[in-house]
């Protein structure tokens, strides 16, 4: 209805309708996972904790929407080569953005995607607030999600290649607007 899936699918994303996404029991060894900062992006911008707010905070967030979207996409590369991977996240981010710009004039809309929030150079965290809220993309680990159990449930595996890293991004829709 939005047209937002079939631009997806010709950008080369698979894109499958969900439940909505709840936060995990599992969701407080995400968070120490979190805070362990391996991927240097902990506490940097408003998209990954502590400045997404609390599980609860993301609780109701997700409870605010009534439709979920997976958007995947294998991208053939060292996931080892950092330039590479911010690359590939950098065009799941710039695609679902697109996307959920196609949705917001008719729906709330909002994009949980892999690792935090990256669409200024350098993020007003945590001195002021967020420039562009509409364009803001949260981390779907810092929501607590359990992105093993969601693929579970639609036949799909969680997998760790040598030569290829498989990404996601959850586009979640509230209600129509009338
Ligand atoms: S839109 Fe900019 S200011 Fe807002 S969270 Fe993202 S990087 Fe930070």
């Amino acid at each position: 209805m939005y047209g937002f899936e079939d631009r997806l699918r010709e950008e080369g994303f698979e894109v499958i309708e969900i439940e909505v996404p709840v936060v995990s029991p599992k969701a407080k060894d995400y968070r120490a996972l979190c805070e362990k900062n391996d991927c240097k992006e902990y506490g940097t911008n408003w998209g990954c904790p502590p400045g997404v707010g609390t599980l609860e905070e993301c609780a109701e967030t997700l409870n605010s929407y009534h439709e979920a979207f997976l958007v995947i996409k294998r991208y053939v590369l060292d996931p080892k080569n950092a330039k590479d991977m911010k690359r590939a996240k950098d065009d799941l981010g710039d695609s679902s953005r697109r996307a959920a710009d196609m949705i917001r004039p008719s729906a709330p809309v909002k994009v949980l995607s892999d690792g935090g929030c990256r669409y200024c150079g350098v993020c007003t965290y945590p001195g002021g607030a967020c420039r562009y809220p509409l364009q803001r993309t949260d981390s779907i680990s810092g929501y607590g999600i359990d992105m093993e159990e969601l693929l579970k449930k639609i036949g799909r595996k969680f997998a760790f290649e040598d030569c290829a890293a498989t990404l996601n991004s959850i586009i979640l829709i509230g209600k129509t607007r009338k």
